[in-house]
């Protein structure tokens, strides 16, 4: 038997310790890559981001936000004008729709301000779970952890929380990630499956959790 088959499919304790304690030399202080100052501006970055890059928001926002970075801002612009500013992003009607909205109920309920609590973010137009996460964890500091397709990727290959849909991740994450790392989890498991365990070809050579991942179909060495 081999000794990953020996080991079994599922991390233990002390292989996500010193898993995350890998991630955390590389990278101590990980964030998002969308460009935002204030929690709103996150907010909006955030549902702008769906099925899209980080790289095609950040350039729509560097143009709109000097224009409209508040709720009243936005809502005062309108829908119309705000899709001349996100045209180039993926499902950009529905989402100027949902910006607005959005906008419109934060003036509405929370006197123009992002919420902190997950029930009154995912009330808001266009926010979801995912969403919620995000901010709440990058804009105030929860330790929550958004599973996105990059999340999902590395906790399935790795072993470290294996999981049929995001939701049953996310839960197990919650259960595994040690306290210590769970503030940063988020963005140093993005980062990794962004930049190294890639969805078609992970670098498996250069990865620094090589030794702990139970990939079977790791990379080979060139
Ligand atoms: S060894 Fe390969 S599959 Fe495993 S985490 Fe690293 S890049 Fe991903």
């Amino acid at each position: 038997m081999s000794a990953a088959k020996r080991r079994g499919r599922t991390l233990d304790a002390g292989e996500i310790d010193e898993l995350f304690t890998r991630l955390a030399e590389l990278d101590p202080n990980p964030t998002t890559e969308l460009v935002y100052t204030t929690p709103f501006e996150l907010l909006v970055a955030v549902i702008l981001s769906a099925q899209a890059t980080d790289v095609g928001v950040n350039k729509a926002t560097r143009l709109l936000f000097p224009v409209a970075n508040t709720p009243q801002a936005l809502v005062a612009l309108g829908e119309h004008a705000l899709k001349r500013y996100i045209a180039t992003i993926g499902l950009y009607n529905a989402k100027a729709a949902n910006v607005i909205a959005m906008s419109q109920r934060l003036l509405d309920h929370h006197g123009g301000d992002v919420p902190r609590t997950r029930e009154a973010l995912e009330a808001l137009p266009g926010v979801g779970r995912k969403t919620a996460n995000v901010v709440l964890n990058t804009a105030f500091g929860e330790p929550t952890i958004a599973v996105d397709t990059h999340i999902f990727r590395v906790s399935n290959r790795t072993g470290l929380a294996p999981g049929k849909d995001v939701r049953a991740v996310e839960d197990k994450l919650l259960r595994v990630v040690p306290q210590r790392f769970r503030l940063n989890a988020h963005h140093w498991l993005i980062l990794h499956g962004r930049y190294v365990c890639k969805a078609r070809k992970p670098d498996c050579p250069h990865c620094v959790i090589r030794d702990l991942c139970r990939f079977p179909d790791k990379t080979p060495d060139a």
